[in-house]
């Protein structure tokens, strides 16, 4: 009896994921959904010693993210003493010598596997289970995790994964079968989940921040992606170059072996296909693969050809588009069927090349991660900078965003402090306000700090782009002034959690009340101003507000956000005066716009209410009856006028907006409405409009060519002298640093107006090639038309919702220039 009790034990402990889903992880035509994948991942928790499952949160629309945490029986009874002990390794200053020989001993590596971050790329939500039932199960896996703690997160955005499934499911046995989503599988960043993971403005990319940073610090993060479906099979690092000046020797060295190993497996077991050194690089830092490496974390990420979702497709080998066979790539694929089961096989291949090498070289990975710890605080100690300080307002314009970037700073694991008194660094005498923030570069995680609060200085290896942008700067993007000091100074700090900003209040007395308009909370007060009916009279440079009601909202938001409002007695004031908020239209064309789901974001976050309109709103015209201001995100004037094709995606969808929706925005605006074009749907505007305004740089931002402009992703400064006296720079400073990736540069006449003009040599950081093409050239423009008038933006305001130093000019674009 007892002997038939425990094969009932070990027979539904071994309760496989076909046993659960009723077929085989990447099966033909077969996608489980977050439902199904939770549900079988639950119960191996429940049967298996070797696997738990925690919740870590809610996503953005409120699913369970889960973390599975697979090791031996042993150690899962001791998880508290093993986080403890990555703690240690993550910051060495903690750590004694005897300490470090103990956890030499008994402390197993920490490795995290993070799939499905890019829902389309589904294959590894469904590999992942049979990943998690192999490790649990498989004598030869299980063996190792005596050594060994694997972190899998099953789908880094269980909300996009549902989201594709459905789609996928929907269509199945269509001609749209495994083809595009017309909208956004983020409710809000789409494929830009995996943009975020230093700025962490996403709840998904908290969660997992934190479970790094604070909780888990993993000596290995493997990223699970897909590509499109005519490369190689799959890549593996090395990456190309160029290699970021903040990444440690070691660890390029640590991605090059693990990429390596990889590769070697998937050889080994007869797979083909699998290159190295494709357009990845090392320079970039946002992605869930580098953010880590700043971290002292060996970051890595793979990218398998993908299927049309979950159905095949073949593929003659002269179609193939693959490089030479090449000590990067030694083993060309020959064509043929590819299926989401071989997507599955070779991201599990490769995922149990990493088990297998980290169990067996425990001891070298441990004492890597120590040492790039112990080498960050060196140089650190070293000075060149020893320390950024930024200093408190009023020397910043802006508390929210200089609160803003320490907690960035603080999420992503740095050490901020806080001085107690003045001090003085920098040499000269110079002294720093009580209330400085100071970010000291001799600390483990030196290499993040450092590279979110320099400047990039990106130089192109053979004549390539970046793989994703050249500059992010943090204190230039967000307006924040952050100062390198790079000798030793002594100064008395105290360690912070959070920051925030020293509440403001209204000054003075009287029941008429000024805002200067220079900071973004002015423009969320604003934003519930007009939201309560509180007229806003636009006055020169300030805003001006009466009454008791007025009052109460502007000290609520002043204490909370950490701005001044100066009160006077009431008198006549000349200027133009909002009664309400304006009725905004933002469009949201059916091609998955990430754009707009950042506006539509920042949006939120600044209390600015906002009607989402597709192409069926515009095309049925009257948009005048019903908006004021209507936002174009960044999208080409052909991706607006036509979308995608009805071939490839479902009648309801296709074709974009139409002559019949680019004729009804052309009468909105003849008829007194405000339109708002965002960087590339400024064309469109230009076009359609016969605006008296230029793009010197249409058809030419798009590729590295010697004799073209380029900037990639860049960071420029600008300067707003001709600006003045229109609504849309009230409050902004009269130079200020802009993003452009890929973006416009005018020349106006007529009625047309620059609000934003290039400088000589405006390059702030990242690249850009003949810069000198800007010089003088129109960044911002407002062009009368009929009773209304379009707004220009020539760069991106609310880049991925990190360029804070921007978004008011957005904000009063919306709130203040509307009729
Ligand atoms: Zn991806």
């Amino acid at each position: 009896m007892h002997g038939l009790f425990a094969l009932a034990v070990l027979f539904s402990a071994q309760q496989s994921p076909a046993a659960s889903l009723g077929f085989e992880p990447g099966t033909d035509s077969m996608l489980a959904d977050w439902m199904q994948v939770a549900t079988y991942l639950n119960g191996l928790a429940q049967r298996s010693p070797f696997v738990r499952v925690d919740t870590l949160g809610r996503t953005t629309e409120g699913r369970p993210f889960l973390l599975l945490t697979i090791t031996s029986p042993a150690n899962q009874a001791r998880l508290a003493a093993i986080k403890r002990g990555q703690q240690l390794l993550a910051d060495p200053r903690l750590l004694t010598d005897a300490l470090l020989a103990e956890l030499r001993t008994t402390q197993p590596a920490v490795i995290l596997i993070s799939n499905n971050i890019h829902s389309t790329e589904v294959a590894s939500s469904q590999m992942g289970m049979t990943l998690a039932y192999r490790l649990a199960t498989e004598p030869a896996l299980t063996r190792l995790l005596d050594s060994l703690v694997v972190l899998i997160i099953p789908s880094m955005n269980p909300d996009g994964l549902d989201t594709v499934v459905s789609w996928y499911r929907r269509y199945k046995g269509t001609r749209y079968e495994g083809g595009p989503l017309p909208w956004l599988y983020h409710k809000y960043v789409g494929h830009d989940n995996n943009r975020d993971w230093f700025m962490v403005t996403q709840v998904e990319t908290r969660l997992v921040t934190r479970m790094l940073y604070t909780e888990w610090f993993p000596e290995v993060v493997y990223d699970v992606h897909q590509m499109g479906q005519n490369g190689v099979r799959l890549f593996v690092p090395p990456f190309q170059d160029p290699v970021n000046p903040n990444l440690d020797p070691a660890l390029v060295a640590g991605i090059n072996l693990v990429g390596t190993q990889m590769a070697a497996a998937l050889y080994d077991a007869g797979l083909t296909g699998v290159a190295h050194q494709l357009s990845y690089d090392l320079w970039w830092h946002g992605g869930f693969r580098s953010t880590p490496t700043r971290h002292n974390m060996i970051g890595i990420l793979s990218e398998a050809a993908s299927a049309r979702l979950a159905s095949p497709l073949t593929l003659a080998r002269e179609s193939v588009r693959q490089p030479p066979r090449g000590v990067n790539y030694p083993g060309p694929w020959p064509g043929g069927t590819w299926r989401l089961g071989d997507i599955v096989r070779y991201e599990l291949v490769a995922s149990e090349a990493l088990v297998r090498l980290v169990a067996r070289e425990r001891g070298e990975f441990l004492d890597r991660f120590v040492a790039l710890g112990r080498r960050q605080i060196e140089a650190g100690r070293a000075g060149h900078p020893f320390a950024y300080v930024l200093p408190p307002p009023p020397s910043q314009r802006d508390p929210e965003a200089w609160a803003g970037l320490a907690n960035v700073l603080l999420a992503g694991g740095v050490e901020v402090w806080r001085a107690a008194e003045p001090f003085e660094a920098g040499g000269g005498g110079h002294t720093y306000a009580a209330g400085s923030l100071v970010v000291p570069m001799a600390q483990p995680f030196r290499a993040h700090a450092k590279d979110l609060l320099e400047i990039q200085h990106y130089t192109p290896v053979n004549d390539r782009p970046p793989y994703d942008v050249a500059g992010w700067t943090l204190p230039l993007t967000m307006g924040v002034r952050a100062e390198a000091v790079d000798a030793p100074f002594a100064a008395n700090l105290v360690k912070v959690d959070s920051v925030v900003p020293v509440p403001g209040r209204i000054e003075g007395t009287g029941e008429m009340f000024v805002l200067r308009n220079q900071t973004n909370a002015e423009s969320r007060a604003v934003a519930a101003l007009l939201a309560a009916g509180q007229p806003v009279t636009i006055a020169g440079d300030s805003l001006i507000v009466r009454g008791p009601r007025a009052r109460h909202i502007l000290a609520e938001h002043a204490a909370l956000h950490g701005f001044m409002v100066t009160a006077v007695p009431v008198a006549s004031v000349q200027g133009r005066t909002r009664r309400q908020m304006p009725r905004i239209a933002l469009y949201q064309p059916w091609t998955g716009n990430i754009d707009e789901g950042w506006t539509r974001w920042v949006f939120e976050q600044y209390g600015i209410t906002y009607t989402t309109v597709h192409d069926g709103d515009l095309r049925q015209g009257r948009l005048r009856q019903r908006f004021d201001v209507i936002v174009l995100p960044d999208e080409s004037a052909r991706g607006l006028l036509h979308g995608v094709d009805s071939t490839r995606i479902p009648l309801q969808y296709a074709g974009g907006m139409g002559e019949a929706g680019a004729n009804a925005v052309s009468d909105f605006v003849r008829g007194g409405g405000t339109l708002v074009c965002l960087d590339g749907s400024s064309g469109f505007a230009i076009s359609r409009l016969n605006l008296p305004v230029v793009n010197i740089l249409a058809g030419e931002a798009s590729g590295p060519q010697v004799s073209r402009f380029y900037a990639p992703g860049s960071i420029f400064g600008v300067a707003l002298g001709g600006g003045r006296g229109s609504s849309v720079t009230v409050g902004v400073p009269d130079s200020l640093q802009i993003y452009f990736e890929n973006s416009a540069a005018f020349t106006v006449s007529g009625t047309a107006r620059a609000l934003a003009t290039y400088p000589a040599e405006p390059l702030r950081s990242g690249y850009a090639r003949l810069q000198e093409r800007l010089e003088g050239k129109a960044a911002l423009v407002e062009v009368p038309v009929g009773s209304g008038r379009v707004i220009l933006f020539g760069f991106r305001p609310q880049f991925r919702g990190q360029t804070h130093g921007t978004f008011k000019l957005l904000f009063n674009a919306v709130l203040l220039a509307a009729p």
